[in-house]
């Protein structure tokens, strides 16, 4: 297909709002350190689909000596987002900022295909919104529980519908009725003296898919002395909209957080989705132009932490009962790229007696998750899914865990394909089940599957 030029303008194909900015994509010496971790070019080796390469583009899109062609946006669309090419280079090239403002300029200045346009619509229109999404998971419910989702796989007719649909019905999290009914109070208190009062993210998809997650979250939190304050108003945090360049709205659901975290008055602010919490952590950068949030938005981020940040800090005060375990933990990359956290989820588990946690090959790279990556390039995404499974199954885990929702179903969504029936679950469901003295073999045999 021909390459549609979407612009007349002889020199940048960026507009002044934002660019990706020079003095970052100017550190870049084209070592090429980031190649080898980078997933797009570890599977196709291609230059344009390497970090060095996209840099290379955004640059040419700025000084005007490249066009916003189809190859052009497919090469910035094929990029994760998983950020290991941030870690693995050592001029310090902020790739994420330059990835976000080139998203954000692709959002304004590219006409997608009607097709493309409204499947993303949808996504946006569905999954930051907890009550559209709840509500759209009673149908998905009825689908799985009835039997009818075998028989509709079974018949064939999913074949006729297009890819990126099929995608979405594959991605499909087992729910529980009791997980759809969920609801968490606006307080809860500590167990014993009171070490710290902390704030609770919820999530938009994550307390609708994984309640049971939050619920867990905040069990331990107050188990350790925490008193857990959840704002009933909270919404989503943006970190899909920054992901994909939707800058407008995801500035406004910062500054909802904000607003609602400064009334709660608390010390921390916590999160169990990776991706949240370094989008999170990002609020003083993105909120830099806004005089009304540019130092609440540093203040707010300076108080955002991962779960596992928060246990590291508190002496364990619960006791945990054994879990004789081997699991597979897999690094979320929006925790240990995006944010630097590594060490503390494994010190966390570390604290369960008798469980053994096992490193799987390859760690740096990606699951293929990356927020809504498996659902707007599949393909791509079932490839590196299906990398992480192999990786993981061979250090022969009784189960994989991870610290991040998205990577869960993904994981999950790969062992399917596999024919393998090894549970799946987020670390601090593991440290609840120990705390709470739920024997493993219950663990395994609830399967906690997503
Ligand atoms: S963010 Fe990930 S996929 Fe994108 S260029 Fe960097 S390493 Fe590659
Ligand atoms: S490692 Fe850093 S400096 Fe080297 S090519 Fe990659 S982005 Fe550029």
């Amino acid at each position: 297909m021909a390459d549609t030029e979407t612009t007349n303008r002889a020199a940048a194909i960026f507009d002044d709002h934002n660019p990706p900015p020079p003095e970052v994509y100017n550190k870049c010496v084209h070592c090429g350190f980031c190649l080898p971790t980078c997933p797009t070019y570890a599977l196709w080796g291609e230059e344009m689909d390497s970090p060095r390469g996209r840099i290379y583009l955004m640059k040419m899109g700025n000084e005007g000596t490249a066009r916003m062609t189809e190859s052009f946006v497919r090469h910035i669309d094929q990029c994760l987002g998983c950020m290991a090419c941030v870690t693995a280079c050592p001029s310090g090239v902020r790739y994420d900022r330059l990835i976000e403002a080139t998203r954000a300029q692709l959002r304004r200045r590219y006409r997608r295909s009607p097709f493309e346009f409204i499947h993303r619509q949808m996504i946006f229109n569905l999954f930051p919104h907890p009550q559209r999404l709840r509500a759209a998971m009673w149908p998905a419910w009825a689908y799985k529980a009835s039997g009818l989702r075998a028989v509709v796989r079974g018949s064939g007719v999913l074949k006729l519908l297009p890819r990126k649909l099929r995608s979405m019905e594959a991605l499909l999290p087992a729910i529980s009725l009791s997980e759809l009914r969920a609801n968490m109070p606006a307080r809860i208190p500590a167990q014993g003296a009171v070490r710290k009062r902390v704030g609770l993210l919820t999530g938009c998809v994550q307390r609708v898919l994984f309640s049971g997650v939050n619920a867990a979250t905040a069990r331990v939190l107050a188990a350790e002395g925490c008193e857990v304050i959840i704002p009933q108003e909270q919404k989503c945090c943006g970190a899909l909209m920054v992901h994909a360049g939707l800058e407008e709205q995801a500035l406004d659901f910062a500054r909802n957080l904000i607003d609602v975290f400064e009334r709660a008055g608390v010390d921390a602010i916590v999160i169990n989705a990776a991706g949240c919490g370094s989008t999170m952590k990002e609020y003083g950068y993105l909120l830099r132009h806004d005089p009304n949030y540019a130092e609440r938005a540093k203040a707010f981020a300076a108080k955002c932490k991962d779960i596992s940040e928060v246990l590291t800090e508190l002496e364990p005060r619960a006791t945990r009962h054994p879990l004789p375990l081997r699991i597979a933990y897999h690094d979320s990359c929006h925790l240990q790229h995006a944010q630097g956290i590594r060490t503390q989820p494994r010190q966390v588990l570390k604290t369960i007696p008798q469980l053994e946690i096992l490193e799987i090959p390859d760690a740096a790279i990606c699951c293929g998750s990356a927020g809504i990556y498996n659902l707007v390039q599949p393909d791509t995404a079932a490839q590196l899914g299906d990398l992480k499974v192999k990786n993981c199954l061979s250090t022969r885990p009784d189960m994989v865990v991870s610290a991040n929702p998205g990577c869960l179903v993904q994981i999950s969504s790969g062992l399917e394909r596999a024919g393998k029936h090894v549970p799946v679950l987020h670390m601090i469901e593991l440290v609840d089940a120990a705390i709470q003295g739920t024997p493993a073999s219950a663990l395994q045999a609830n399967g906690h599957k997503r």
